[in-house]
């Protein structure tokens, strides 16, 4: 088989597609073609993977313009870094990308402060977080295949949305007690490496972030001083300075990533109870604790880094502002589906008539659309603030 042929030089600790728990709905998978690869494909394929381009990571596009960051572009940069990581460790290549190009399938439009307002319109009635929307997107709203809901992806792939899951796995159908694969543990350290170091690059460029302020934290102090040494010229050019600072800040912390994790690899504190080290796929699943880690200085440096972004640049007023004025437009939204479900769209009012909660509908069809979808249906149902 040739997926398997192209897993021979994967480490032990790896996920196999031999090893895959398979799909929701039986499927034939194709012999050219691994079931990870066939994941990813079918994630690439899928209109809430297009829709991402359009939908806010930190600036809201309608208002901002399109120079900076979104969804889709962010979602890149987590999956180039994924790879990177998993190719240097040696774990699944092709299920990595698949998880990391999957991780904000399940985010409304607005970012953040979106998933916020869904999840207070919805707080009766199960809440709203974007990582059980994703599941959500993948397993039943994704509408392509006539034999099956959903894109119909692996155990091992769904098990990205997983994230803070916790004591609910099983009631979403994941085994419960279980650590996820160290794919799905890097995805999630891939996105915060890909976040926090473009959200500070988008901070600098649009003006948010000051760049004196900067030099309180450790991590972007030794980056810079670093890149200066290299290339003193770069004093001069601003703007050359803060791309070249933050290409060093990701390749510090991928660096980090892989070392911190070849050391609990190695059993340097990884947890496990009667092994001094991680050798299998099944001592991964019953680990304790995340193999993949930062080390523990980076760690607290990236800690601080995270907090300067909420307070700087996350909760400045020219990001706040506009993101709030967003969330209550969104209810406005929401209440107008609530109140009249003939606005929702044919197959979202046969659901309702099929027997789903009209707030579920009605969340899941805002949960799907893009800034500017949202801000077309809000001119044309609400109008005014
Ligand atoms: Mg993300």
């Amino acid at each position: 088989m040739y997926a398997e042929d192209l897993e021979t030089h994967l480490a032990p600790y790896a996920m196999r597609s031999a090893a895959s728990r398979g799909r929701p709905h039986a499927d034939h998978d194709a012999a050219y073609r691994g079931v990870f690869q066939r994941d990813r494909d079918r994630i690439v394929h899928s209109g809430a993977f297009r829709r991402l381009q359009y939908k806010t990571q930190v600036f809201v596009s309608v208002m901002e313009g399109d120079y900076y960051r979104n969804r889709l572009t962010h979602t890149l940069e987590v999956t180039q870094i994924a790879r990177t990581v998993a190719r240097a460790l040696r774990l699944n290549e092709d299920l990595t990308e698949a998880i990391a190009l999957a991780h904000d399938l399940g985010h409304g439009p607005f970012g953040h402060s979106g998933e916020s307002a869904l999840n207070l319109l919805m707080r009766d009635d199960g809440g709203f977080n974007h990582n059980l929307q994703g599941l959500r997107v993948v397993d039943l709203l994704e509408t392509r295949y006539a034999r099956f809901p959903g894109l119909n992806l692996t155990y091992e792939t769904r098990e990205g949305f997983t994230k803070n899951l916790g004591a609910n796995r099983a009631k979403h159908g994941f085994t419960p007690g279980e650590a996820p694969t160290l794919e799905v543990q890097l995805a999630g350290h891939a996105d915060e490496i890909a976040y926090d170091t473009h959200d500070i690059e988008d901070g600098l460029v649009s003006g948010v972030i000051d760049e004196k302020a900067l030099h309180d934290l450790e991590l972007w102090k030794q980056a810079e001083a670093d890149v200066l040494r290299e290339n003193p010229t770069l004093k001069g050019d601003q703007r050359l300075r803060w791309r070249s600072v933050v290409r060093r800040l990701i390749s510090v912390l991928v660096s980090d990533l892989i070392a911190g994790t070849e050391a609990k690899l190695q059993g340097m504190g990884c947890g496990v109870q009667g092994a001094g080290s991680i050798k299998t796929l099944a001592d991964v699943r019953q680990a304790q604790r995340d193999i993949v880690a930062f080390s523990p200085e980076t760690d607290a440096r990236k800690t601080k880094l995270e907090k300067f972004l909420h307070e700087n640049f996350y909760d400045h007023p020219r990001v706040r502002d506009k993101t709030a004025l967003w969330q209550n437009r969104l209810k406005q939204l929401f209440a107008a589906y609530v109140r009249d479900q003939t606005l929702l769209p044919e197959d979202y009012q046969k659901r309702v008539a099929a027997g789903e909660s009209l707030k579920r509908v009605s969340c899941d069809y805002i949960a799907g659309m893009t800034d500017r979808y949202a801000s077309k249906q809000w001119e044309a149902l609400v109008g005014k603030d």
